[in-house]
C-alpha cells in the first residue's frame, strides 16, 4: 500500500536530502528499536510514521529491531502487539525482524575489545555507591577504586561476569572516560549488568546484558543504519554513542539525531506508567478504549490513516510542546464526516405514541446513509405508531433554551413528519414512562406554512430495534499535564467511562463497523472476543463542542 505521509518539510529531511545528495549515503536506512516492555502509544505512532515515512519516501529501507536488553521488563506478548500495531498503521518494515539481543555475542565481543584497550574495567562498586561516586551536574565525579585495575584483572573477571559467579547487581563493566565530565553519560557509564532472568529470545544462555548505550549505537552501526532518529532526551547520550563506536573496530558509524517527542493533553506517553493503569486495574487492558496506545485507538475506533494524519499534522521539530487534544480528534471527525454511514440510535429511550395513527401502523421512508453522498446508498426506515426517542430530548416545561420535544410544541422527526407532544404518562414515582404525540401525515418533506418548528430529532421505530449497549468515554485524566506529576494517579477521572443501554437500528450490522448516529456522535462496533452483547464504543462527538445539549 503507497500511503501519505511527510507533506511537510522538517529539518530531518533537510538532512537526509543533503547526505543523499552528497553521495555520503546511496540509499537511507533508518530503524525503529522498541523495547518490548509496553505496548505502542501514540507517541510511538509519531517515530514509527517518521522512521518508516522517511524510508518510505526517499525509497530507503526501515527496519523494525526490537531493543530487547533488559529481559526482566519484557515479554513475547508485547512482541506481538507490537508487530500487529506497525502492520495496522500501514507500515512494512524492511525484511526479517531484528533484535537487539541477536547480537549479544558481537557485542560481547567488542566490550572485550574495550577492555582490551583499557577503556573498560569491571566495578565492584553496587549500584548506589556507583550513583553517590558519580557526582552531580555541580560536583565532579569520584574514580572507582576498581577503575585502575590491570587489563588482565578485567578481562577474567568479565569472563566470571559472563559465566554467572557474580550475584546480580554485584559487578557490572563501565566505560572509562571520564569522572569529571560535565556530560552525567559520560562519567563511566555502565555498559554490562548482570541479570539473571530468563530471556525471551535468548533463554538462559545469558546473565550478562549490554546496556541501552552499549547495544543501541552498534545495533545501529552493524545494521548499516544511515539516519539514526530519537527522541531528544537521547540528547547526551549521543556523546557516548559516538565515543563507543569510535573506539572499537567498525565499519560503519551512524549519525544520530534527536526531534522532540509527541506530548499529548490529558494523556500519559510512558509504556512505564501506562502499564501501572493496566496493573492497577484503572483501565481494562492495554487497549482499553480510553488508553493512548495503538491498541486502544484501534478498538475505540480511531483509523490508521487517521492517525497518520495526526503525526503529520503535528510534524517534526526540536521544541517541546504539548499537543491538543483536539488536533487528534479532528484527524478522526474530518475522516469519519466523510466516510461513515449514517445511522440512527437511541441512548437513553423513552416510548412515544403517536395517538392518530392506527394501531398496526407502519410505513417506510427510504433515507440516505449520507446526507452529500448519495452513493453511499440508501436504506428502509421503519416508522410506526409507537417509536423510542431519546429522554433528555424531551421537556415538561419550555425555558426557551430547550431543543427537543417539547409539551406543547412541535418538532420534526429526522425523515418524518412533524408530531406535537400533547400529554405525558407517569408511573408511581413519577417516571415519564410514555409520552402521547400527534403526527402531521401532512408533513412529510415540507414545512407547512405559519408553523414554527423548532429542530430535529432522531428517533426508531420500536419495531426496528437491535438492543445495544454504548459505552461513552471521557478524558482518562482531569488535569492537562499528568505526566508531570509524581502521583499522576491522583489525577485519574473518575467518570472517564460511561455505559447506556438503548437501540440501534435492527439491519445496523448488515452495513459497517463505523457509524455515525445522527446528533450522537461517531462509534464503531466494540471488537472485543469476549463480547456476546453489542457494543458500540463512541468515538469523538458530532463537533469540538457537543450540540446535543444534555440536560443531565
Ligand atoms: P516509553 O517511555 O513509552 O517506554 P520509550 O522511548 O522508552 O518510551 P521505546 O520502546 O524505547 O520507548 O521507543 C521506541 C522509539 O519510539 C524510540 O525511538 C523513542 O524515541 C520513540 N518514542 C517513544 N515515545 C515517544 C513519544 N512520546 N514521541 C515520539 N517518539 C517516541
Ligand atoms: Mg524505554
Amino acid at each position: 500500500m503507497k500511503i501519505s505521509t511527510h507533506s511537510n518539510s522538517n529539518f530531518i529531511k533537510k538532512i537526509i536530502e543533503k547526505d543523499l545528495k552528497d553521495k555520503k549515503y546511496l540509499s537511507l536506512q533508518t530503524r525503529f528499536p522498541p523495547e518490548p516492555n509496553g505496548y505502542l502509544h501514540i507517541g510511538h505512532a509519531k517515530s514509527i510514521c517518521l522512521n518508516f515515512g522517511l524510508a518510505q519516501y526517499y525509497k530507503g529501507k526501515c527496519n523494525l529491531r526490537f531493543d530487547d536488553t533488559n529481559p526482566i521488563k519484557e515479554n513475547i506478548e508485547y512482541i506481538h502487539a507490537i508487530k500487529k500495531d506497525i502492520k495496522w498503521l500501514g507500515f512494512k518494515w524492511n525484511g526479517e525482524i531484528l533484535y537487539s539481543s541477536k547480537y549479544f555475542n558481537i557485542l560481547n565481543k567488542y566490550a572485550i575489545e574495550l577492555i582490551n584497550k583499557g577503556l573498560a574495567y569491571v566495578d565492584k562498586l553496587n549500584k548506589e555507591e556507583i550513583r553517590k561516586y558519580r557526582g552531580t551536574l555541580k560536583t565532579p565525579g569520584i574514580n572507582s577504586p576498581y577503575r585502575n585495575q590491570s587489563i588482565a584483572e578485567n578481562i577474567l573477571l568479565f569472563k566470571k561476569m559472563k559465566n554467572g559467579h557474580f550475584p546480580t547487581g554485584s559487578v557490572c563493566l563501565r566505560a572509562k572516560i571520564n569522572m569529571n565530565s560535565p556530560f552525567m553519560i559520560m562519567r563511566d557509564p555502565v555498559l554490562y549488568r548482570i541479570i539473571f532472568s530468563k530471556h525471551h529470545q535468548t533463554q538462559d544462555k545469558w546473565c550478562i546484558y549490554p546496556t541501552y548505550d552499549f547495544s543501541h549505537c552498534i545495533s545501529d552501526a552493524l545494521e548499516g543504519i544511515t539516519h539514526s532518529i530519537c527522541t531528544l532526551e537521547f540528547q547526551d547520550n549521543r556523546r557516548l554513542y559516538d565515543w563507543i563506536l569510535n573506539h572499537i573496530t567498525i565499519q560503519h558509524h551512524p549519525n544520530q539525531y534527536e526531534y522532540s517527542r509527541l506530548n499529548l493533553e490529558y494523556t500519559i506517553l510512558s509504556k512505564r506508567k501506562l502499564n501501572i493503569l493496566v496493573t492497577n486495574k484503572i483501565v481494562n487492558g492495554w487497549d482499553d478504549p480510553r488508553m493512548p496506545t495503538l491498541s486502544g485507538l484501534r478498538r475505540r475506533g480511531y483509523t490508521p490513516s487517521s492517525i497518520r494524519k495526526f503525526c503529520d499534522n503535528i510534524g517534526i521539530t526540536k521544541q517541546d510542546n504539548l499537543i491538543e487534544t483536539s488536533s487528534l480528534e479532528s484527524c478522526i471527525r474530518d475522516e469519519l464526516n466523510k466516510t461513515a454511514p449514517r445511522n440512527m440510535a437511541v441512548l437513553n429511550p423513552i416510548k412515544i405514541l403517536l395517538c392518530n395513527l392506527p394501531e398496526n401502523y407502519q410505513e417506510i421512508f427510504m433515507v440516505p446513509n449520507h446526507p452529500a453522498n448519495n452513493r453511499m446508498g440508501f436504506r428502509p426506515l421503519l416508522f410506526t405508531n409507537e417509536l423510542y426517542i431519546d429522554y433528555f430530548d424531551f421537556y415538561e416545561v419550555d425555558n426557551n433554551k430547550n431543543y427537543g420535544l417539547i409539551l406543547g410544541k412541535e418538532i420534526r422527526l429526522r425523515y418524518g413528519y412533524i408530531i406535537k407532544a400533547i400529554e405525558v404518562k407517569k408511573d408511581n414515582n413519577n417516571n415519564i414512562v410514555q409520552i402521547i404525540c400527534t403526527c402531521d401525515k401532512n408533513t412529510l418533506g415540507k414545512n407547512p406554512k405559519n408553523r414554527q418548528v423548532k429542530g430535529v430529532i432522531h428517533w426508531l421505530s420500536t419495531k426496528n430495534t437491535l438492543p445495544a449497549f454504548f459505552h461513552l468515554y471521557e478524558k482518562l485524566f482531569t488535569i492537562k499535564n499528568p505526566e508531570k506529576e509524581k502521583d499522576f494517579l491522583n489525577y485519574v477521572n473518575p467518570k472517564s467511562f460511561l455505559i447506556k443501554k438503548g437501540f440501534v437500528e435492527l439491519n445496523i450490522k448488515k452495513i459497517n463497523n463505523i457509524f455515525q448516529f445522527e446528533r450522537e456522535g461517531y462509534f464503531c462496533i466494540d471488537k472485543n472476543d469476549k463480547n456476546t452483547d453489542l457494543i458500540f464504543n463512541k468515538i469523538i462527538n458530532l463537533s469540538n463542542t457537543n450540540k446535543k445539549i444534555d440536560k443531565k
